[in-house]
């Protein structure tokens, strides 16, 4: 079995699996998650993915034939036997175990914490270990998440003790409904929700996830104390022109594992910090491990320097990606 990056990740075989593709016609494709950078079905070809992401991907994915697979099931594609396993990144979002005399486990996007929303992915043993590597050094170390929940209520806490309004940001889709849900049940202040991020939040509800009470924004800014939004739409002006129309100034923070934001923000991240990508990697104990996204070559060297198992990034297809294996 070869693995390698083409506008997604393929895994060939005779024929070809591919995953997260964009660019295709006329293919069968998995897709892991509803994320846009992930989740790219254009007509023609057919999708396999789990209900809960067929959901989240709602009216977009309306023209293209949509094959929903249950965690745990195996199917098959080509000569390729998959089975889609929780990863704990975002609802419905799915490791791929794949086995075709060789065996390969693709984490794509996951996370090992437990949050308020989901429990955290299982660990997979794997001869093959494809690995997403956003945060792969060191310096990236997310505190528990119960403890960055404390500290966001804390600190929604005291600026609505100080007579402030409160916007948090998170992206619509996975942390905006964790935010939801600590407003609500944590902190007990059923927040304002941006457009898109409602949507989200009613079909979580769908897939039975509950997210606790939450107002669609709807130019009532007065109806809450707290309102959660896509970070990339906050800005000072924003502010500014809500604390106009209250009378009162608003204050945000932003969830985000980066903490790159000129705003106050939160280690809320949905993918594995440093530790957690080594702890997978040690106790999937796999021959091979190739790498992906962000740190992936830094990654790949602390695999090898401080676990002894071969590393190396995810080739593109072309540059030598032979993976081979005994059997
Ligand atoms: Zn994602
Ligand atoms: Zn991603």
């Amino acid at each position: 079995m070869q693995i390698f990056r083409r506008s997604g990740v393929v895994f060939r075989s005779g024929s070809e699996l591919l995953v997260d593709a964009s660019g295709i016609k006329g293919r069968e494709a998995l897709i892991t998650h509803a994320h846009s950078d992930h989740a790219k079905p254009t007509s023609s070809n057919t999708y396999y993915m789990t209900s809960q992401t067929r959901a989240l991907l709602g009216q977009n994915a309306g023209r293209q034939n949509m094959v929903e697979v249950p965690f745990g099931k195996k199917f098959r594609v080509g000569g390729f036997e998959c089975s889609f396993r929780p990863s704990g990144h975002i609802l419905g979002s799915a490791q791929l175990e794949v086995a075709n005399g060789s065996h390969a486990v693709f984490t794509s996007d996951f996370k090992l914490q437990k949050s308020i929303l989901f429990e955290g992915a299982e660990i997979l043993p794997a001869e093959t270990l494809v690995i997403e590597t956003t945060f792969g050094t060191p310096e990236y170390s997310f505190p528990e998440r119960d403890v960055v929940y404390e500290d966001i209520i804390r600190w929604v806490h005291s600026m609505l003790g100080q007579g402030r309004f409160v916007v948090l940001g998170g992206y619509s889709t996975g942390k905006a409904q964790e935010l939801t849900k600590v407003c609500s049940e944590l902190l007990g202040e059923a927040p304002l929700v941006y457009g898109r991020v409602f949507e989200q939040n009613r079909a979580y509800e769908s897939q039975g996830v509950k997210l606790g009470d939450y107002i669609a924004l709807d130019n009532n800014f007065g109806d809450a104390n707290v309102l959660i939004m896509p970070p990339h739409l906050i800005d000072d002006s924003l502010l500014a022109a809500i604390g106009r129309q209250l009378g009162k100034k608003a204050e945000a923070a932003i969830a985000t594992g980066w903490g790159l934001s000129k705003y106050k923000s939160f280690p809320l991240s949905d993918h594995a910090d440093f530790n957690a990508l080594l702890r997978y990697v040690k106790e999937s104990a796999p021959k091979l491990v190739l790498t992906t996204h962000g740190f992936e070559k830094e990654f790949a060297g602390h695999v090898r320097k401080k676990l002894g198992i071969n590393a190396r990034p995810l080739s593109r297809d072309g540059q030598e990606a032979v993976t081979s294996f005994s059997g």
